[in-house]
C-alpha cells in the first residue's frame, strides 16, 4: 500500500497526464474498440451522454457535454458549452470541440445528418426521451437507435493498467485516511462527526471527493445497508458501520469495515466472523470464467451454514472504476464469466432490524491466473475493536 500523500498526489497527477487527452493512446485504444463494436452493429456513430462515457473515450474532464463517434472515420465531436470551452480543448485534444447552437440535441442531430447516419448507438438508460424527441427532429433520416450501453459497460469493466495504478491510487486514499482518522473516533462524537472526519481526511490525502456518500451508522443504524449518517453517538459495546471511498483521478474506491467502541459483545462477534469467512470463501471463488451468480452463492453458502443465510439480503458485490456500481455483478442473476482487468468489490453483509448489522468489503482485482486483493485493511476481529 502507498502511505504517504505526497505519493498519492503524484500518481494521480501522472494518471491524469497519461489517461486525460483525446488523444493519448489510452482514449484512442477505446474509441478504436468502440468503432468496431459499433460496425459489427451496423451503427453510423455513437452518441454519449453519460459524462463517465465522454471521459473514457476522449478525456474531457468537464460536464454539460455530448460526445459523437462517428464508426466508419472515427472523427469524434465534443459538442459542450462556453463554460467549458477551455478545459475541453485542453483535455478533449484531437477532438473537434463545438459549441453547441439552439440545444446539444439539436445540435447533435445537425451533425449526424451530416454525416448521413441511419442508425446512431445511445445509451438507453441515460438518454432522455426530451434529448431524442429533439435528436430525431433535426436528423429524421435517422432509424430507431441502438442501444449500446450494454457495449459501453463491457468495455469500460476491463481495466487497463493505467485504470488499475489509478484506482489502487483511490484506494490508497481510503485506507490511508481511515487507518489515521480512526485513531480520532471515540465514545460520545455522532456519526456526522465520524463522516465529516473521514472525508477531510481523504481530501486532505488528496481525494478530489468521495466516490459516493460516505455511510456511518451506529448501532442499530447498521441494520439499513444503505444508512445516512446522522446525530447517533459513539457508545460502548456499539457497532460502528463505514461505507467510505474516495474519488480520485476520476477512479473510485469502495470499502466497509464494521468497529465496536471498547467491546464486541459474543453474539456480534459470531457474527462478524461467520461475515468474514464468507467473504474470504468468495474471495478465494474469484478467477477469469467464473460467473459472478457462482461467488455469490460461495458466500451465500457459507452464511446459511452459520444459520444466517436469511439476513444476507443483498448481492455480493459489483465493479468499481469510473463509477462506484459498475458491471459486473456478483448477484444471483448475473451469470456472465468474471474476466482479468475485472475490479469488483466483495461484501458480504448480514442485517438485524432493531438491533444492527455488519458489512466488510473489499476490492479485488481479477487476474489472469485468479485473483488480488486490492485492499489492505485489517479485518480480524481484533482489529475491529476501538479501544
Ligand atoms: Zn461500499
Ligand atoms: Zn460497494
Amino acid at each position: 500500500m502507498i502511505t504517504d500523500t505526497t505519493s498519492i498526489i503524484k500518481i494521480a497527477e501522472k494518471n491524469r497526464r497519461e489517461q486525460s487527452g483525446g488523444n493519448t493512446p489510452a482514449c484512442l485504444d477505446r474509441r478504436e474498440v468502440l468503432r468496431r463494436e459499433l460496425s459489427t452493429i451496423r451503427c453510423g456513430a455513437a452518441v454519449l451522454t453519460r459524462s463517465e462515457d465522454y471521459y473514457y473515450y476522449t478525456g474531457y474532464t468537464g460536464e454539460d457535454a455530448v460526445a459523437i463517434v462517428a464508426a466508419r472515420s472515427g472523427k469524434t465531436w465534443l459538442l459542450t458549452d462556453p463554460r467549458y470551452r477551455e478545459e475541453a480543448e485542453r483535455t478533449a485534444r484531437g477532438c473537434e470541440v463545438v459549441m453547441w447552437k439552439r440545444s446539444p440535441a439539436n445540435h447533435t442531430g445537425v451533425i449526424l445528418r451530416k454525416l448521413r447516419s441511419k442508425t446512431v448507438g445511445i445509451t438507453a438508460n441515460h438518454m432522455t426521451v426530451q434529448f431524442l424527441n429533439t435528436l430525431r427532429a433535426a436528423a429524421p433520416a435517422l432509424g430507431t437507435p441502438e442501444d449500446i450501453g450494454p457495449i459501453i459497460s463491457r468495455q469500460r469493466a476491463v481495466k487497463s493498467s493505467g485504470e488499475i495504478r489509478a484506482m489502487r491510487n483511490a484506494l490508497a486514499c481510503a485506507e490511508k485516511s481511515f487507518i489515521t482518522a480512526r485513531a480520532r473516533w471515540k465514545i460520545g462524537m455522532t456519526e456526522m462527526d465520524v463522516k465529516n472526519d473521514l472525508e477531510w481526511e481523504m481530501r486532505r490525502n488528496g481525494a478530489s471527493g468521495t466516490a459516493f456518500d460516505t455511510i456511518v451508522a451506529v448501532g442499530p443504524n447498521a441494520s439499513l445497508p444503505h444508512a445516512h449518517a446522522g446525530n447517533r453517538k459513539l457508545a460502548a459495546g456499539k457497532m460502528l458501520l463505514i461505507d467510505f471511498g474516495a474519488h480520485l483521478g476520476q477512479y473510485n474506491s469502495d470499502l466497509t469495515r464494521t468497529l465496536w467502541l471498547s467491546d464486541i459483545p459474543a453474539v456480534w462477534k459470531k457474527r462478524y466472523n461467520a461475515v468474514r469467512d464468507a467473504q474470504l470463501a468468495a474471495i478465494d471463488a474469484i478467477g477469469p470464467g467464473v460467473p459472478g451468480s457462482d461467488v455469490h452463492q460461495v458466500a451465500a453458502t457459507v452464511l446459511a451454514k452459520y444459520g444466517l443465510g436469511k439476513f444476507f439480503t443483498h448481492g455480493l458485490g459489483h465493479g468499481v472504476g469510473l463509477v462506484v456500481h459498475e458491471d459486473p455483478r456478483l448477484s444471483p442473476s448475473w451469470d456472465k464469466p468474471l474476466e482479468p482487468g475485472h475490479i469488483i468489490t466483495v461484501e458480504p453483509g448480514v442485517y438485524f432490524p432493531g438491533s444492527g448489522g455488519i458489512r466488510t468489503e473489499d476490492m479485488v482485482l481479477v487476474t489472469a491466473k485468479g485473483r488480488e486483493v486490492l485492499s489492505s485493511l485489517a479485518k480480524d476481529v481484533d482489529s475491529m475493536i476501538v479501544p
